[in-house]
């Protein structure tokens, strides 16, 4: 599945038990020399998306990157309906 398709659904929070709509994606660029995109930590509404955040910028520190790679800060990126990963723009 490519994570770079337009944005043209109305997913729901990431969250358990949370059926708002989300409004914000958690992600980190990514890139390995040759290709670059959004690496995805989840999808969240209004109310969870900080302390998602927080969570995955916690995450990440524990990942171990393979030679080449070379990854962003997380960021919270506004979904916006029709608009590919790689036009999103960050928001915190
Ligand atoms: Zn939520």
């Amino acid at each position: 599945m490519s994570h770079d398709l337009p944005y043209h659904y109305t997913p729901v929070c990431d969250v358990e038990g949370c059926d708002h709509p989300a409004r914000y994606k958690v992600a980190c660029r990514w890139g390995d020399g040759t290709q670059n995109e959004l690496k995805n930590y989840g999808v969240y509404c209004a109310e969870h998306a900080p302390g998602e955040l927080e969570a995955a910028r916690d995450r990440q520190r524990r990942i171990h990157l393979g030679r080449q790679e070379e990854l962003g800060p997380v960021q919270l990126f506004e979904l916006v309906e029709g608009r590919r990963d790689a036009e999103l723009i960050p928001v915190g």
